[in-house]
């Protein structure tokens, strides 16, 4: 893995050889930032939304500070601070809207309170994999979407990672139909958890740092967070025994780079350039690293932790994909804007799901 990373840092060194060799000795044209000298050290903080260094998820803004600091001759730095320690995770949308400070790492969908529409760029129920998440986002107008949503709030949002297919939560009581989840309070963010309401759920929304506590205390019944990776360090195995999947909830959850718009501007062109292929890499190291880290955790808690994998009930699975419709529908009404989001992904879902059927489905199905 360590060699593949290299290869991504040392492509993108090269790129960015390349804008800064054409900006040399003179101001970038249109770049609106005329006045910034090439030797200036720019100092950034990042505040996030996870646990300091926490494995996979924290570790994308540390390794996008490490990447920015090597591809600018150390001319952007970036300090990164953890959940909690300049402001609480679900602070950061706000905190870096207001300039407090240029960056934040994140999922859109901790802000649906303020932009429902976020949540388009995260985890959509039964929606896009991950593979197909991109594609929409790089190359099938997604991306121009997320930022002309979050335009007005002053913020320019960046591809930043993806864990893959999540698992569906923590029980500790199995469900065997859709009477068992009537009443649950469960931990489920976003569009999940609203479509969990409707058959009967209760979703709570709290940051990953409090979620063992909550089960252990019976503040919530059950939980879901990322994968076997992630989870088993949390060590939710400890407090739940039922491990059910699929993560339906988040099929390809894309996580978030957030730059302050005017903080962005200030930057000279190369430096920009930095800031973009260093969101490309970690974004694809993220993807890399689950890949690698998910299934070693698995048979660590199949095998040393006795933790039963159990598939949700198919008449569960297809009540959720039921209700999923009708909330995203319902998300769609709520703005032109919902509504553009809506067309275009859902168009871009269509088109994808017989390839992806007859490509890496049929693929997985025969090997
Ligand atoms: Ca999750």
């Amino acid at each position: 893995m360590d060699n593949y990373r290299n290869r991504w840092l040392w492509g993108l060194i090269f790129l960015v050889g390349v804008v800064g060799v054409n900006c040399t000795g003179s101001s970038p044209q249109g770049s609106g930032n005329e006045g910034a000298s090439p030797s200036k050290i720019y100092r950034w903080k990042m505040v996030t939304t996870w646990p300091k260094n926490f494995p996979g998820l924290g570790m994308a803004p540390v390794h996008f500070a490490e990447a920015v600091r090597a591809m600018s001759g150390g001319r952007l730095l970036v300090k990164v601070y953890g959940a909690g320690e300049l402001v609480p995770a679900l602070g950061v949308f706000d905190a870096v809207s207001q300039g407090m400070t240029q960056m934040g790492h994140g999922a859109s969908y901790y802000w649906k309170g303020k932009v429902p529409e976020a949540q388009f760029f995260c985890a959509v129920p039964f929606g896009l994999s991950p593979r197909e998440m991109s594609g929409w986002l790089r190359f099938g107008g997604g991306m121009q979407l997320w930022k002309e949503l979050y335009k007005p709030y002053g913020l320019v949002p960046f591809m930043g990672g993806n864990t893959g297919v999540q698992m569906g939560g923590w029980f500790n009581k199995e469900i065997t139909s859709l009477e068992d989840i009537k009443g649950l309070k469960v931990r489920m963010p976003g569009l999940g958890g609203e479509v969990l309401e409707r058959v009967g759920g209760v979703p709570v929304l709290i940051a990953g740092g409090e979620i063992f506590t909550s089960l252990q205390t019976g503040v919530i019944d059950a939980a879901e967070w990322v994968g076997p990776y992630n989870d088993l360090t949390f060590g939710f195995h400890k407090v739940a025994k039922i491990y059910h999947y699929p993560g339906w909830q988040e099929p390809g959850p894309i996580l978030e780079f957030i730059v302050n718009e005017k903080a962005l501007q200030t930057l000279p062109q190369d430096l920009r350039a930095v800031v973009q292929y260093a969101a490309d890499a970690v974004h694809q190291i993220m993807l890399d690293e689950y890949a690698a880290r998910d299934p070693a955790a698995l048979e660590e808690l199949i095998d040393t932790h006795n933790i039963k994998i159990v598939p949700y009930p198919e008449e569960v699975l297809a009540a959720l994909k039921k209700e999923s419709e009708v909330v995203l529908k319902s998300l769609s009404e709520r703005s032109p804007m919902a509504k553009r989001i809506y067309d275009s992904y859902f168009a871009f879902k269509k088109r994808s799901e017989r390839h992806t059927r007859i490509t890496e489905g049929a693929f997985l199905d025969a090997r």
